[in-house]
C-alpha cells in the first residue's frame, strides 16, 4: 500500500505526491486535523472552512478514482509522527508521499515524520510541487538567495524558458480497496463555520478554480495591468484562496496563461505577462521565508529596523480593526476583509501602510489581524506583504514614500464605487467621499467616524521614528 499525505494539495489533477504514490501500487491519501496548531498559527476560521468544504469536494473526486481518503485528529503537528506512523501500521504502508511544504514548524514536523517512517522500514518521499522552483535552487552568482524581487524574477524567467515545469499525468483508476473513507469533518471545534455570505463568495472545488482561471484568463487578463489596481472592478482572478490551499498549482496557472500568451513567457500580452510576474512574487516570498528563517520567527527583514519605535495604542488598532478610522478607503477595505475573507490587492499595500505609518503601530499586529481573517491567508505572502509595507522587509517601499489614503482613493477608486458598496451610509457623499468635509451631518448624527489622525503630523512622525534608526548594514 502507498500513503500520500495530502496538506496544502487540496487537488486530484496536478498533484505530483498523489501522482508519485499512485505511479506505486494502491493508494491511500491522509489528511490531518490539527485545531491547536491552526490556532497557533493564527489561522482563519473561513480558511479552515474553506479547507473543509475543499476536502469534501476531493473526497467525490479521489471516489471516482477508488482512492479512499483517511482523515485523523490530532491537536498539534507534535502528534503528526504517531499520527503518520499509526496510518502505515494499520494499512501496511511501503512508502508515503508528500508535497513539500515551507517555514520553520512545517519543515520540522516533516522532518521528524521522515526519520520515524525510515527507522520504521518505510520510504518517505517529498515532491516539489507548491511551487515551480525548490527554494535554494535559485540564487545570486555568489550562492546567496536573492533580496530583490526584480532579479529573482529575472532568472526565474530564465529558467522557465528553458524549460516549463510540466504538468503531472492524469491519476488513474485503482481498483476498488476494501478501505472506506473517513466521515469528514464538517466543522472543528475553536473555528466558527462562517456565514454564507462569505462562504458563497468562495465555493469549493477544483473544478470552481479552473473555472475562475478560464474566466480569468478569457475576459480579464489582456487588461489585467490597467484593472488590478482598481477594487470597484473585477480586474485580479480571485484565485489566492485556491492557490493557498492546492486547490490549484501554479504550474495550472502558468501553463493555461502561456497558453493564452500563444506561448510567450516574455513577450505579448503586458497583462499576461504581468500576471505572471505576481506568480513569481508568491513564488520569491516563499524563497525569502525559506533563505532568511528569522521572517518566520517575527524578526523584521532588515534587522536594524527592529529599533522602531512602534507605539502602543489599542483603541487605533481596534478602529483599524472594525473598519473605523474615519478614513473611507481604508475603512471599505477593512470591512470587506472582514465581509469577504479577502482584500484587493492594492487596499492591502494601503491598509497596510497606514497601520505601520499613520499610526505607527508594529507591523506584527496587522500581519496577525489579516492571518486571522484571509481565506488566502499564506505566512510567507502575508508576512512579506506586511514587510514591504512597513519598510521592513526585501525589496521594501522606501520608508519616506507614504502613500496618502485620500489620495490613493481618488486615484483608485475615483467614483467612489468601492467605498460606496462598503460604507453605504456616506454613498450619498459622490466627491466627498473619499474625504467627508469636518462639517457633514454625517458626523453630527455619528454615522460615520471622524478621522483618528491627522495625515500630515501623523506622516512626519513616522518620517522622523524611521530618520531617527541606526544605519543598516545592508
Ligand atoms: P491576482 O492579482 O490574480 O494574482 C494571482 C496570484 O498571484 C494570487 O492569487 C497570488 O497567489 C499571487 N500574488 C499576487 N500578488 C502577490 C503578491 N504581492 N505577493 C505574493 N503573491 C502574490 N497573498 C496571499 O496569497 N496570501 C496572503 O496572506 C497575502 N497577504 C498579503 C498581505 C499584504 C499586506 C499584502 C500587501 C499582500 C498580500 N498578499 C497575500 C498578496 C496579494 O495581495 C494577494 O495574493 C492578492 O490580492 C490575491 O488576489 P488574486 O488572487 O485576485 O490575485
Amino acid at each position: 500500500m502507498h500513503l500520500t499525505w495530502l496538506r496544502n494539495d487540496l487537488r486530484l489533477d496536478d498533484n505530483t505526491a498523489l501522482h508519485a504514490a499512485c505511479e506505486r501500487g494502491p493508494s491511500i491519501a491522509l489528511w490531518l486535523v490539527t485545531p491547536g496548531q491552526w490556532q497557533a498559527h493564527d489561522e482563519a476560521a473561513c480558511k479552515v472552512d474553506f479547507w473543509l468544504r475543499n476536502l469534501h469536494a476531493l473526497r467525490e473526486r479521489l471516489d471516482t478514482v477508488n482512492i479512499p481518503l483517511l482523515i485523523r485528529r490530532i491537536d498539534t503537528w507534535d502528534e503528526a509522527t504517531e499520527a503518520v506512523l499509526s496510518v502505515c501500521r494499520q494499512h501496511k504502508v511501503e512508502t508515503v508521499h508528500w508535497n513539500d511544504d515551507y517555514g520553520i514548524n512545517e519543515e520540522a514536523r516533516d522532518a521528524g515524520v521522515r526519520a520515524a517512517l525510515e527507522e520504521a522500514g518505510i520510504e518517505a518521499h517529498n515532491h516539489l510541487d507548491q511551487l515551480l522552483f525548490k527554494p535554494g535552487s535559485v540564487l545570486t552568482r555568489s550562492g546567496h538567495y536573492f533580496q530583490v524581487f526584480g532579479q529573482f524574477r529575472r532568472t526565474c524567467m530564465e529558467r522557465l524558458l528553458d524549460g516549463m515545469p510540466a504538468l503531472v499525468p492524469e491519476i488513474r483508476k485503482q481498483v476498488p480497496l476494501s478501505i472506506r473513507s473517513s466521515q469528514l469533518p464538517t466543522h472543528v471545534e475553536g473555528f466558527e463555520t462562517p456565514p454564507e455570505s462569505l462562504r458563497a463568495h468562495w465555493p469549493a472545488g477544483e473544478a470552481e478554480a479552473q473555472r475562475r482561471l478560464e474566466r480569468f484568463l478569457d475576459e480579464t487578463a489582456e487588461d489585467y495591468d490597467r484593472l488590478r489596481d482598481l477594487p470597484a472592478k473585477p480586474g485580479t482572478s480571485q484565485l489566492s484562496a485556491y492557490l493557498a490551499a492546492g486547490v490549484i498549482s501554479v504550474r495550472q496557472c502558468l501553463h493555461a496563461a502561456l497558453h493564452r500568451n500563444r506561448g510567450d513567457l516574455d513577450s505579448g500580452n503586458k497583462g499576461v505577462q504581468t500576471w505572471i510576474t505576481e506568480l513569481i512574487w508568491r513564488e520569491f516570498y516563499k524563497h525569502i521565508m525559506t533563505g532568511y528563517p528569522r521572517v518566520s520567527r517575527h524578526r523584521a527583514f532588515r534587522p536594524h529596523t527592529e529599533a522602531l519605535p512602534w507605539r502602543h495604542a489599542p483603541e487605533e488598532l481596534k478602529a483599524w480593526q472594525e473598519g473605523r478610522t474615519g478614513f473611507p478607503l481604508i475603512d471599505a477595505a477593512m470591512r470587506q476583509l472582514l465581509a469577504t475573507g479577502w482584500m484587493h490587492n492594492r487596499l492591502r499595500m494601503i491598509t497596510a501602510m497606514f497601520l505601520t505609518k499613520n499610526l505607527l503601530i508594529d507591523w506584527r499586529e496587522g500581519e496577525r489581524h489579516f492571518m486571522r481573517h484571509l481565506i488566502d491567508g499564506d505566512f510567507a505572502s502575508n508576512n512579506g506583504g506586511w514587510q514591504w509595507s512597513a519598510s521592513t522587509g526585501t525589496d521594501s517601499v522606501p520608508y519616506f514614500r507614504i502613500f496618502n489614503p485620500v489620495t490613493q482613493s481618488r486615484r483608485f477608486d475615483p467614483e467612489g464605487r468601492f467605498i460606496g458598496q462598503w460604507i453605504p451610509e456616506i454613498d450619498h457623499l459622490f466627491k466627498n467621499i473619499h474625504l467627508p468635509p469636518p462639517d457633514s451631518d454625517i458626523f453630527k448624527n455619528n454615522v460615520y467616524p471622524r478621522p483618528i489622525v491627522d495625515l500630515s503630523r501623523s506622516r512626519e512622525r513616522a518620517l522622523e521614528a524611521f530618520k531617527g534608526l541606526p544605519r543598516s548594514k545592508g
